[in-house]
């Protein structure tokens, strides 16, 4: 197996490495656990200015790490750029609060004085995927080493040159060597690292496929796991609802990064009475999505990240059309030449339809008609996945009473599904278990150490 790096809009190979033979495996499983018995106590002041160097230094090379992103997946550089610079946020969130998450907290106890503490446990092993190839790694890499412990990434097989300069940045911004190291591993290595004495846990972010298969991999060594798998979010339009804002943020989350994020909108429900104003709307704004070169800052749309990629999703949305469903606009590939599929809205959907009842990947979107808002919020969950969900209406109190019948691990009411490193982030069902970031993500590879000092 090797790690190839191709860029699909100009269809050429960037790069291409070979995987680790077992013999470098282990010596960089070993380094990595040495560098943690020294990070483990390094002082908590030291940490948070390491932090914030870095982020201040992501921000600087946003550019340069944003063409990286970009030649290796198509994402448009805009909004690679913004991806570079969204990891800072997380360097400052816990630069600036790491001594509150580390204070050992006072706890009443029965028989003496009782203590909480965070402890660092030794190697966590991050299997990422290549959709937002910086973001999802720094969501996982800096909770863990904030909190002490160290790193082993294993990132997806096509972003070897992120995988690398995540790696070297982390060095550049003057940690000590070895707290976070890439891997070219190929699974049966996966396996191996997972079984090793310092590997104390996995953070998997990728399908539920992946996820089955680590989870059990990880459960037979007993390692703790956290699993960010795929999703289908829904956003319900209620009719009281704000429709210009509900269909720039149903264009936004649905289309950016070409559809290829967990958290994009995956099923639209609009109430009826305003079901044809939103469509309108919607279907304007789709038809006026820039396309093209992704290396171009007015792009919205690019390539999708390869021709297997855009195959698997005709092959949804042709499978839909013949089940009944209506195109209103795209439901095609772009260019003859290169994996660009047109922006797609679906309607007249049979429920069991793939771009429904399956998770797509790209830029396609099914929109629903519903008459009654108590009914709604079964059809927003009947689906395997259970990750985020969009709210639209001006009635707070309706809003907050439907967002906690939702069986999804977010709801935003009135915007789009993001994560913001002050909040926990994560999904039930197949979209998986655990958190990160906030203090539930920081705290999850952490040791929680009860200390009682008996009277
Ligand atoms: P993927 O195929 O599951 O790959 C994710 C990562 O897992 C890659 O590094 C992949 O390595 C690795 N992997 C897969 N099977 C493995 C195995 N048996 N042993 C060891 N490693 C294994 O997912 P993807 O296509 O990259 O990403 C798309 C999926 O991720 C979508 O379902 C999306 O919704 C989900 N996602 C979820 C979140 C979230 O936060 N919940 C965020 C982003 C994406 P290779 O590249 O070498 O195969």
């Amino acid at each position: 197996m090797a790690y190839i790096s191709f860029d699909p809009w100009h269809q050429r190979e960037n790069a291409r490495f070979d995987t680790l033979s077992d013999l470098q495996l282990n010596n960089i499983v070993d380094e990595v656990y040495r560098a943690w018995d020294k990070w483990r106590n390094w002082p908590l002041e030291e940490r948070s200015a390491l932090l914030e160097v870095l982020g201040k230094l992501l921000i600087e090379e946003s550019s340069k790490h944003g063409k990286t992103i970009t030649s290796e997946i198509g994402k448009t550089i805009s909004q690679a750029t913004s991806e570079v610079e969204k990891c800072a946020t997380a360097c400052f969130y816990y630069s600036n609060n790491l001594e509150r998450l580390l204070a050992p907290e006072k706890r009443a106890s029965s028989s003496g004085e009782g203590y909480v503490r965070y402890e660092p446990q030794g190697i966590i092993l991050g299997i990422m995927p290549w959709n937002f190839p910086y973001w999802q790694a720094f969501r996982f890499i800096i909770p863990v080493i904030a909190g002490g412990n160290t790193v082993l990434l294993k990132h997806a097989s096509n972003v070897p040159l992120c995988s690398e300069s995540i790696e070297k940045i982390i060095l550049k911004a003057g940690f000590p060597e070895n707290i976070v190291r890439n891997i070219f591993a190929d699974y049966s290595q996966v396996e191996k690292v997972i079984s090793r004495p310092e590997v104390r846990g996995v953070s998997l972010t990728g399908s539920s496929e992946a996820g089955k298969k680590i989870a059990s991999v990880a459960g037979s060594y007993l390692k703790k796991t956290v699993m960010e798998l795929g999703g289908s979010d829904p956003l319900i339009v209620l009719k009281d609802a704000d429709l210009e804002a509900a269909s720039d943020a149903a264009v936004f989350s649905r289309f950016q990064n070409c559809g290829q994020s967990c958290i994009a909108t995956k099923r639209i429900f609009v109430q009826s009475g305003i079901f044809d104003k939103f469509l309108s709307l919607l279907v304007e704004k789709v038809r006026q999505i820039r396309i093209g070169d992704p290396y171009d800052s007015e792009t919205f749309i690019g390539p999708m990240v390869s021709e297997n990629a855009l195959n698997s999703l005709q092959i949804q949305v042709e499978k839909t059309i013949a089940m009944g469903a209506e195109i209103l606009t795209g439901g095609k590939r772009h260019y003859a030449d290169r994996p660009v599929y047109a922006p797609t809205v679906v309607i007249e959907i049979p429920e069991a339809s793939p771009v429904v009842a399956e998770e797509t990947f790209g830029p396609v979107v099914p929109v629903m008609k519903f008459d009654n808002v108590e009914d709604i919020i079964a059809d927003a969950n009947r689906t395997e996945y259970g990750l985020g969900a969009s709210l639209w209406t001006r009635d707070l109190n309706t809003g907050l009473r439907l967002a906690s019948s939702i069986d999804a691990g977010i709801v935003a009411i009135n915007g789009f599904v993001r994560s913001d490193p002050p909040l926990p982030f994560g999904g039930v069902k197949n979209s998986g278990y655990g958190r990160e970031l906030s203090d539930e993500g920081f705290r999850e590879f952490l040791n929680t150490k009860t200390v009682t000092v008996f009277h």
